[in-house]
């Protein structure tokens, strides 16, 4: 058995016939893991996950799962389980039969079905909430419901867009939970979308960063976190610093105040444009460098400084305690060479 469970190759959609909803999309997803697709509003998210769903038809490429090609397949005969974007319950039916309807689509018998709806509510943890309607439950557990009946027929790959989009932040960390203690007790493969940083670092073994249709980078979240390969990675997880440049040599940089800065080793040539990404958590007290204080927030574990500093006005970083800092005042701190990351300026 291959490792490899799904394969995207050469796969684009456009709606309007003009722009790439997503383009040329190459993507493995391994057998057994979480993969989140994460990026910004209208990246190509949910036109990728429709695609393997099978309500959205590719304008090119091919979709294969288990080596079989299913874009060419209607939804059903994917054995793919859904959860979508807005609950998508039918609100007219029960809890139970709700989560009966893809067993008698599939015509599986009632004690069946009746004993995996038990089964199913059990898994999400809610027994005996069978008889209610979708209306008559919270958000949350509405959410899980629909959990619920997309693994009710235990498929082997099951796909969740945002699934928390509409709940609050602890319903959020709940559910969560939830999804984390499914996946390890079913060995599922997830595929799950979202457009919340910290929700796809909490949730996947691997995520794939979308940004105009493209998979800017795809790693574990460590790799895309500390490594960003692009400077859009690089803003748009976690937080980062960006600092214009010139390239003096393989780790040293100028900046456009003058201030020389070291950098890991980078293979821009001498002269070259650069942009620096600091992340304000890297950057230590006391040392060579100096900025002006221009603000101080004050954030109970921490303080959050904004400090002139390499030509900017913005740049951020931490202080442990509020009187490391006061306002119009001379800041000294460094930067870890290691924490300086280089990118060629025209890659922005
Ligand atoms: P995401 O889920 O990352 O927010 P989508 O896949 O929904 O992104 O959208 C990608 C692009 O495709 C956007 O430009 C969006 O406006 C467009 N798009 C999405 N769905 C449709 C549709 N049904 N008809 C026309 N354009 C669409
Ligand atoms: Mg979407």
């Amino acid at each position: 058995m291959s490792d490899v469970l799904v394969r995207f190759a050469g796969v684009s959609k456009s709606y309007d016939g003009r722009v790439q909803a997503v383009a040329g999309l190459d993507l493995e997803v391994m057998r057994g893991e979480v993969l989140t697709l994460l990026g910004p509003s209208g990246s190509g998210k949910t036109t990728t996950l429709m695609m393997l769903a099978g309500f959205e038809d590719p304008t090119a490429g091919r979709i294969e799962l288990e080596g079989q090609r299913i874009d060419t397949l209607p939804p059903h005969k994917r054995g793919i389980g859904v959860v979508f974007q807005n609950y998508a319950l039918f609100p007219h039916l029960s809890v139970a039969q709700n989560l009966a309807f893809p067993l008698s689509i599939r015509r599986m018998g009632r004690a069946e079905i009746a004993d995996r709806v038990k089964r199913a509510l059990e898994m999400v943890r809610l027994p005996g909430f069978g008889d209610r309607r979708p209306q008559q439950l919270s958000g949350g557990q509405q959410q899980r419901v629909a959990l619920a009946r997309a693994l009710i027929f235990a498929p082997s790959l099951v796909l969740l867009d945002e699934p928390m989009g509409a709940l609050d932040k602890q319903l959020r960390e709940e559910l969560q939970g939830e999804i984390r203690r499914i996946h390890a007790e079913t060995g599922v493969t997830m595929v799950h979308v979202t457009h919340d940083q910290s929700e796809a670092l909490t949730l996947s073994d691997r995520i794939a960063v979308f940004d105009q249709g493209r998979i800017q980078q795809i790693g574990t979240a460590e790799e895309v976190y500390e490594r960003p390969a692009n400077p859009f990675v690089a803003g748009f997880i976690g937080e980062n610093n960006f600092v214009h440049a010139t390239v003096l040599d393989a780790t040293t940089l100028r900046l456009a105040d003058g201030t020389l800065l070291a950098c890991a080793p980078q293979d821009l040539p001498p002269g070259a444009a650069a942009l620096a990404s600091v992340r304000p958590e890297r950057v230590v007290p006391d040392g060579a460098l100096a900025g002006r204080v221009l603000e101080v927030v004050y954030l109970g574990d921490h303080c959050r400084l904004r400090l002139a500093f390499g030509g900017r006005e913005d740049f951020g970083l931490r202080v442990a305690r509020r009187d490391a800092a006061v306002p119009g005042a001379a800041l000294r701190f460094s930067i870890p060479a290691e924490a300086v990351r280089v990118f060629a300026a025209n890659s922005a």
